[in-house]
C-alpha cells in the first residue's frame, strides 16, 4: 500500500513516524514543508524536513520537543561571542547536518537530491521529498509588520497576531521531482496534524500539488491539530480564532476545502461543530506507540469505501 503524507515539522513528524512504523518499508512518501527554511550563519536550514528526518530516525529530542537528542550548543555560543547571529537555535549535532546540506546546495545539488541522500544515510526506506526545490518562504502579515516565518516564530516568539499569510515564491515554484508522481500513485493520502497555515498551505501553494490531490481517485484524510479546541503546541488555535473565527473541526475541514474525505478528530472535540465525515479517536501522540495507533486509525479511515 502506497501512502503519501503531507507534513510540517514536529507535529507532522510524529504521525509520519507512526505511518513509517505501521507500513511496509518503502511504502511511505512524506512531502515536507519548506516555507520555514532559512539561511543563517551561512547555513541552509530546513527545520521541517529535519524534524521529519530526526523523528523517523529516532534521533529527535522528545523532551524539548524539537531538534536532536543529546544536543550541545558550543558552536552557537561561539558564533554569538564573535558577534554572529544567535537568535536561531542551532545545536552542534544539528549543525553537522546543515553543513552537509549547505555544501551540497552550494555545489548545485537540489534540495530534494540532498534530502534523499540524508534519509538514505539514516538507513530509512521512507521517502522524504521537499514540496519544491525552488525558493518558497512563508511571510506573516501582522499589525507590527510583515515577517519571514522564523523571525515571527522564533525571534518574536509568535506573539504578533496574524492577519494574513503569504507564500513568497510559490507562484513560480515547481513541485520537486517525484512529488506529483507519488500523489498520483498513492493508495491513500494523509494530511498530518500540522499547522494548516504555516505547514500544509505552503505545500499546497506549489502549483500542481493541490490540483493533483483534487484529482485523486483514492481517499484523503487529515488529522486535526486541535484537542478540545486547543493546539497541542504552538499558535494554531490563536491563528484559527483570528483568521477563521473559531477552533472547531468544521473550521479545520474548511482549511482543506475540496481535499478531504474525512477528518480525524480527538474525542475531546466530538461535540463541537463538524462538516463532513469525521473519525473520532484519541489523537494525542505521547510516544511512538500512540503515534502508531493514530497512524493505524488514520489509514483505516483512508481505506474505507465511501458509503
Ligand atoms: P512545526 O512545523 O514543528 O510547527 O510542526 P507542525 O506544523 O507539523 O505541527 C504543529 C501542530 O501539531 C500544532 O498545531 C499541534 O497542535 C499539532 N500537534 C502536535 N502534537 C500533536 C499530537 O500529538 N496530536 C495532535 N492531534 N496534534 C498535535
Ligand atoms: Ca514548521
Amino acid at each position: 500500500m502506497r501512502v503519501v503524507c503531507l507534513s510540517g515539522g514536529v507535529g507532522g513528524a510524529k504521525l509520519a513516524a507512526g505511518l513509517h512504523d505501521v507500513l511496509a518499508p518503502g511504502e511511505l512518501t512524506v512531502i515536507g514543508n519548506v516555507g520555514d527554511d532559512l539561511e543563517i550563519l551561512g547555513l541552509h536550514v530546513s527545520p521541517d524536513l529535519d524534524s521529519v528526518l530526526y523523528t523517523l530516525a529516532g534521533l529527535n529530542d522528545t523532551e524539548r520537543g524539537w531538534g536532536r537528542e543529546g544536543e550541545t550548543w558550543e558552536a552557537l555560543e561561539s558564533a554569538r561571542s564573535w558577534g554572529g547571529e544567535g537568535w536561531f537555535m542551532l545545536g552542534d549535532r544539528d549543525i553537522g547536518l546543515h553543513l552537509v546540506r549547505s555544501q551540497a546546495l552550494r555545489r548545485g545539488e537540489t534540495l530534494s537530491g540532498v534530502t534523499g541522500r540524508l534519509i538514505r544515510s539514516a538507513g530509512l526506506k521512507t521517502r522524504l521529498l521537499p514540496a519544491t526545490d525552488d525558493r518558497l518562504r512563508t511571510q506573516l502579515v501582522t499589525p507590527a509588520g510583515t515577517f519571514p516565518f522564523q523571525e515571527w516564530f522564533v525571534a518574536r516568539r509568535h506573539e504578533d497576531e496574524v492577519d494574513a499569510l503569504r507564500y513568497d515564491g510559490a507562484d513560480v515554484s515547481r513541485p520537486a521531482p517525484g512529488v506529483i508522481g507519488a500523489i498520483e500513485d498513492a493508495d491513500a493520502i494523509v494530511i498530518a496534524p500540522s499547522n494548516p497555515f504555516v505547514s500544509i498551505h505552503p505545500i499546497l501553494s506549489v502549483p500542481g500539488i493541490r490540483e493533483a490531490i483534487e484529482r485523486r481517485r483514492v481517499r484523503c484524510v487529515a488529522v486535526s491539530p486541535l484537542i478540545g479546541g486547543h493546539a497541542v503546541r504552538g499558535p494554531v488555535d490563536r491563528m484559527m480564532r483570528r483568521l477563521l473565527g473559531g477552533t472547531t473541526p468544521a473550521l479545520v475541514t474548511m482549511c482543506y476545502k475540496g481535499l478531504l474525505d474525512a477528518l480525524v478528530i480527538d474525542a475531546a472535540d466530538e461535540t463541537a461543530e463538524t462538516d463532513g465525515a469525521v473519525v473520532v479517536t484519541d489523537t494525542l501522540m505521547l510516544d511512538r506507540e500512540s503515534a502508531r495507533r493514530l497512524a493505524q486509525t488514520t489509514l483505516e479511515a483512508a481505506m474505507e469505501t465511501p458509503s
